[in-house]
């Protein structure tokens, strides 16, 4: 098989990049190690940026986003038993959309199969060859044989654990990383969300994030120790420790409901540069991680992509390799923008152990409800910074 660009994953960035690429006529084919309806069922992130609704929206497939993303014009920080409020849209002029990423992989999917373009589902890549030539190669495996694909370019968006990141020489990569000691039991659960935004709560207990999903279904995230699992819990447990982190001062008004679903997931910031070797280029989880908090994963990865799609479409258009001499630094800019924000917001909102930790994390918080400057340059980064 030949293809001019092959896309190792069907994550949100593969995905979206196989769109913005068909858009401007540039041939891919996305290979994806798991099932569609697999990856159309994984729950992961919910929040979306104004900027990758854009993204979407350039890429043809914003409709359900659209449709059925409930938009928030702003968000609550609560701590010390108040419960503030932040106008985003007094703020910086956007809010964010709440629109599951499953959801978005399910339209991606969709636009991409209904252009009549494939995707090779359950077909893992097993090795990358020739990265630094011009004609790098992909071996994929499909009913017990093995096959390869030739291509101009690679693309690894295969997530933290694809084999992309590890197809670089170890001496020409770089990276940053930090685990967090503590982690998320993630709910998903059959009530209404006690406000129609979402709270923030900081609580000497713990973090807890009071998310949704629809009118009906609340998303619950509590912060627990590294030693708690997703069973470790009960729902008894679970509902009066919630009890006790949201009752105090002015309470949130959470009605108990059935739990249907539940995950732990781990917290941690991760960094790999170069985006780009050779002729392969990292995107999204594949190059960078950052904790849940501050809601970016997916919006980096829609970011990247954005910049790669237009780098490429240059390239193969109008035979100007600028962009993708560029890609790997103009991405990295923006992704230590998101990390410095996504490691700030989670230091200030969990419980450290440390007392003098504890009294600056407050007055990060009280710093943003008090002052106009403080809660704009929260907003700025919280509905996300421009692409460029
Ligand atoms: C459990 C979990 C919960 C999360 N929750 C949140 C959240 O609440 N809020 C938030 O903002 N972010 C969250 N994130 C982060 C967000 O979901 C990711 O940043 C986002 O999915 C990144 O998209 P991606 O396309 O780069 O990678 P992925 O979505 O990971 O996609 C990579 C794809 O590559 C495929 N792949 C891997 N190896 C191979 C191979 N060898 N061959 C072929 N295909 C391969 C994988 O199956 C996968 O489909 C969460 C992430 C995880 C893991």
């Amino acid at each position: 098989m030949k293809t001019q660009v092959a896309i190792i994953g069907a994550g949100p960035a593969g995905l979206l990049l196989a769109q913005l690429l068909t858009r401007s006529g540039i041939d891919s084919i996305v290979i994806e190690n798991r099932s569609r309806e697999y990856i159309e069922n994984r729950i992961r992130a919910g929040v979306i940026e104004a900027g990758t609704v854009d993204i979407l929206r350039e890429a043809g497939v914003a409709e359900g986003a659209l449709r059925d993303g409930i938009v928030h014009e702003g968000t609550a920080l609560r701590f010390e038993g108040r419960t503030h409020r932040l106008d985003l849209v007094d703020l910086v002029g956007r809010g964010i959309t709440i629109y599951p990423q499953h959801k978005l992989v399910g339209d991606l999917v969709a636009a991409r199969l209904e252009a009549g373009h494939p995707i090779l589902f359950e077909t893992p890549v097993v090795e990358l060859g020739d990265i630094a030539s011009d004609e790098p190669t992909v071996t994929i495996e499909r009913g017990g044989a093995r096959e390869t694909i030739t291509c101009r370019f690679i693309v690894g968006a295969d997530g933290f654990h694809g084999p992309s990141r590890q197809a670089l020489p170890p001496e020409a990569l770089t990276v940053w990383e930090r685990d967090y000691p503590y982690k998320w039991l993630a709910l998903m659960v059959e009530t209404p969300p006690p406000s129609h935004e979402l709270i923030y709560a900081a609580h000497a207990r713990g973090f807890t994030l009071m998310s949704m999903r629809s009118p009906s279904v609340s998303r619950i995230y509590v912060q627990v120790p590294m030693e708690v699992d997703a069973e470790g819990w009960s729902d008894d447990q679970v509902w009066s420790e919630l009890d006790l982190r949201l009752r105090d001062g002015e309470p949130v008004p959470l009605r108990e409901g059935a739990i249907t679903q539940r995950s732990t997931i781990h917290l941690r910031s991760f960094v790999a540069a170069p985006m780009r070797h050779g002729n392969l280029f990292l995107a999204g989880d594949a190059a960078h991680i950052v904790p849940p908090t501050g809601a970016k994963g997916l919006n980096l990865a829609a970011a990247d992509v954005a910049v790669l799609g237009d780098a490429l479409k240059r390239y193969f258009r109008h035979g100007d390799p600028s962009g993708v001499d560029d890609y790997s630094d103009k991405c990295l800019s923006r992704v230590w923008q998101v990390q410095r924000f996504s490691s700030w917001i989670t230091h200030a909102l969990h419980v450290s152990n440390d007392p003098f930790d504890q009294a600056l994390n407050l007055a990060s918080l009280r710093h943003i409800v008090e002052s106009r400057h403080a809660a704009l340059s929260f907003a700025e980064n919280y509905t996300g910074l421009p692409l460029n």
